[in-house]
């Protein structure tokens, strides 16, 4: 359905997020959403076991204390400067409502009279749906020729910047540096830094944020924390950013995050060894699969992330002379639709996105290395003749 005469304008003109499959069968390899391949923390489960289930009948807190005090001691911040919701795709859409300026306010609804937010061309999905659920205009900064973000090219006029660190689907990652710096040069904007991916070998820019009130970070608990079907996400920076999140909230929900997720999280959050053992392993496995897709002589892109984006397609003067480990031929090309064909038809699910500059790419979340391996097993079979 497209429309009805019960929908509002709004509601019309938007075109939602489509989040990726979440296929009810079992025993399929998933590798399309980015979720961890590894369970939660021993802690996290036994605080989910613990949890006070005659508590339930009462409401959770709103303000989310414990776990905001877990956050705030982890990265040596004040309570204040932490914000917790229900997922950090909520936190980042509380944003967009928060720190970016909308035509709603504005009398003339011109195009110029309101500073576009600007964000990379190839970058995570949503923000496009949430600029336009709030109705705030925006402008896509492209990417360079090497699928780098360029924060010099950020360096305009504008009503704030987002962007993730590392990018969505690319896995590149900015340095720290690079995005203090943006941040310095641009006062008088928020700049948020989507973190989804921290954890796997990129830099946070938490260290910095005392010194600068414009940058907020966004981090969530789904992916380095194996935590996406509890929905926790959280939001650090100066008190005066985390105090309109909050006012959002307030008119919005106040109970955005359940009782038992809020002690699970806070476990999460105090278990960093088992993490960052788990994740060690995750980039270790993102490493050989590198190492094993440069052989096959495909395009993929550095990551410090959970997964990789291939083309999976050799170089054609390649077709012809390459042989993979068994003594085949390389196939002439494979585009990356027959491919995520092929891995469907094997039960190994990823992520394929319709966007014209990078439909010839699969975004491969890093599963074990037992799911690598399978994934790997298709790919070299789809590819000899
Ligand atoms: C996964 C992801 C999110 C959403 O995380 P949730 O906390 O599960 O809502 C936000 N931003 C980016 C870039 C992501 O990849």
């Amino acid at each position: 359905m497209t429309t009805s005469k019960y929908w509002n304008k709004r509601i019309c003109g938007l075109s939602p997020y489509i989040a990726g499959e979440q296929p009810k069968t079992c025993g399929i390899i998933k590798l399309n959403t980015n979720e961890n391949p590894y369970p939660p923390s021993p802690q996290v489960l036994q605080a989910i076991k613990n949890a006070d289930t005659n508590r339930l009948r009462l409401y959770p807190d709103p303000a989310c204390t414990k776990l905001r005090n877990a956050v705030a001691q982890k990265y040596n911040v004040g309570i204040e400067n932490v914000f917790a919701g229900n997922g950090s795709d909520e936190v980042l859409a509380f944003s967009f409502g928060a720190f970016f300026e909308s035509f709603d306010f504005c009398p003339q609804r011109a195009d110029d009279n309101v500073a576009p937010i600007l964000f990379p061309d190839i970058t995570y999905s949503f923000y496009p749906v949430y600029a336009k659920l709030f109705n705030i205009p925006y402008k896509k900064i492209p990417l360079n020729d090497q699928f780098c973000i360029d924060t010099n090219h950020y360096n305009i006029s504008c009503g704030g910047i987002i962007f993730p660190n590392p990018n969505a689907p690319t896995g590149i990652a900015l340095t720290a540096k690079e995005i203090v710096d943006l941040a310095k040069n641009k006062k008088d904007n928020v700049v948020i830094v989507d973190e989804a991916y921290n954890g796997f070998g990129g830099e946070s820019v938490v260290p910095y944020l005392q010194d600068n009130p414009n940058l907020l970070v966004v981090q969530t608990m789904s992916k380095n924390a194996s935590l996406a079907g509890m929905r926790v996400g959280y939001a650090i920076g100066s008190a005066e950013l985390i105090e309109a999140l909050c006012r959002i909230r307030d008119s919005f929900n106040s109970y955005t995050v359940d009782m038992i997720a809020q002690e699970a999280a806070t476990a999460a959050i105090m278990s960093s060894t088992y993490y960052n053992e788990i994740n060690a392993k995750i980039i270790c496995t993102r490493e050989r699969l590198y190492a094993e897709i440069k052989a096959l002589a495909w395009t993929v892109l550095p990551s410090k992330s959970n997964f990789l984006f291939m083309k999976p397609e050799p170089q054609s003067h390649f077709s012809s002379r390459c042989r993979n480990s068994d003594g085949h031929i390389y196939a002439d090309k494979i585009p990356a639709v027959k491919l995520f064909n092929k891995l469907k038809e094997n039960n190994i699910f990823v992520r394929h996105f319709n966007n014209e500059r990078i439909n010839d790419y699969l975004r491969v979340s890093i599963g074990t290395d037992e799911q690598i391996d399978k994934f790997l097993e298709v790919c070299k079979k789809a590819q000899s003749l």
